[in-house]
């Protein structure tokens, strides 16, 4: 007997495929097409379909001294109401997490609050010896200042100390200086320049949301299997255009022409992580030209939404929010199988639902959608196989742990 049995229509391997799933002790215990008895059920509507909760490896959760923008406990909150299960938390925090004993103090605010399970960041900036003392489960570098305002002076060897993946923002320092818009040479330059530096290194980097069909390419062609990389929803549902109408949408990298827009869409196959980069400001910061946009609770609905207008394959969102990350940051204990924690969520397909940021978790009370109709919703949302949202609603405590990469 399974502690609790879901019933209706999953994906399996790329198939849509209708059964029974078993979860026992936080883990999905058994898979099936023939009934299971479980002491709990839950049965899907025809319209909703089984996914796995998501996997974002770039969100900005601020707290410490910018609780105003956002909290571990807020931030985690948007991030199951979005479907998010687990979060990469981003170290450009203030202060910065970057030595041993704020990165245990980091540790510590995850521990009590955070509502989704994590991976925890470590800044790398000049700090190498400091690098030697932690276990973080990822690194991070900026190759030219964005919010925190720190970046690598010496990038070869800030890469070289990374000990284990290093993401990074690929924008090129000298280059901001004289193009301070960033347009897309400025990344451009900087992910040529991470690729050149990843050949001879050797050494797995992930390359941070990657807006410009330049960049795109030159990942594409150096082909390095060390080398990931990922895409936001914004960049990949807004162009510079919109930005013209709205100032709130400034963001690092910026958003792109149309042309580089639709090479991303073309070449989607290709793009092996869609990250949200959630980035929360307080209005009052925004009005003051901070760069970023709240992504947590909108990712997956736009991406159900292009689903439904034939723009993107289910089983192509469950890939790149949930089998890759968890392939490409060593994340054991995650993904849609036997044995790994029952991170799930049910998914309405049909649903058409108005954003409306003031409903939202996030302490970011705008989005870029606001207003907009999509259609996808999640439901539900189960961490380690408890029940944590439903129908817009956080359900009991913070119960969030920390992912085990930092144990291969
Ligand atoms: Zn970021």
């Amino acid at each position: 007997m399974e502690e609790l049995v879901i019933h209706g229509r999953f994906i399996l391997d790329g198939e849509v495929v209708t059964g029974y799933i078993g979860i026992s002790n936080g883990k999905i215990s058994r898979l099936s097409k023939t009934p299971l008895s479980g002491e709990k059920r839950i049965k899907l509507k025809s319209h909703e379909i089984l996914l796995p909760g998501m996997i974002d490896v770039h969100v900005h959760l601020r707290d410490f001294n910018q609780k105003k923008k956002e909290t571990v406990e807020s931030g985690t909150k948007a991030a199951l109401h979005g479907g998010i299960t687990t979060v990469f938390d981003m170290p450009n925090t203030d202060p910065l997490v970057m030595d041993k004993g704020t990165f245990k103090k980091r540790a510590e605010l995850f521990r009590r609050k955070s509502y989704a399970d994590y991976a925890l960041g470590f800044l790398i900036a000049g700090n190498c010896k400091e690098v030697q003392q932690v276990e973080a489960d990822f690194y991070k570098s900026f190759m030219g200042a964005s919010t925190g305002g720190i970046y690598s002076k010496n990038f070869i060897e800030d890469y070289s100390c990374a000990k284990r993946r290093l993401s990074v923002h690929a924008e090129d320092f000298t280059l901001i200086q004289k193009f301070p818009e960033r347009p897309n040479i400025v990344e451009e330059m900087a992910i040529k320049r991470a690729l050149h530096v990843a050949k001879s290194l050797k050494k797995a980097l992930h390359i941070c949301h990657v807006s410009t069909a330049g960049g795109l390419q030159n990942i594409l062609d150096s082909a390095l299997s060390w080398v990931s990389f990922e895409v936001t929803a914004h960049h990949l549902f807004l162009t510079k255009e919109d930005y013209k109408k709205n100032k709130l949408l400034k963001v690092y990298p910026p958003l792109r022409s149309e042309k580089d827009v639709s090479f991303l869409w073309k070449n989607l196959d290709k793009i092996p992580v869609i990250a949200s980069d959630h980035a929360p400001h307080t209005m009052e910061d925004k009005e003051n030209g901070a760069a970023g946009i709240p992504g947590l609770e909108t990712e997956l609905a736009l991406l159900l939404d292009a689903y439904n207008r034939g723009l993107i394959g289910l089983w192509d969102i469950v890939k790149k929010t949930s089998v890759n990350p968890a392939k490409i940051f060593g994340i054991k204990n995650k993904g849609f199988d036997i044995g790994k924690d029952a991170d799930l969520i049910v998914v309405d397909l049909k649903e058409e639902w108005k954003v409306k940021p003031e409903e939202f978790y996030t302490k970011a009370k705008w989005s870029p959608w606001e207003g907009r109709k999509l259609r996808g919703k999640v439901r539900m949302t189960l961490l380690r196989g408890e029940v944590v949202m439903e129908e817009d609603e956080i359900i009991g405590k913070p119960k969030g742990v920390r992912i085990n990469a930092q144990e291969g």
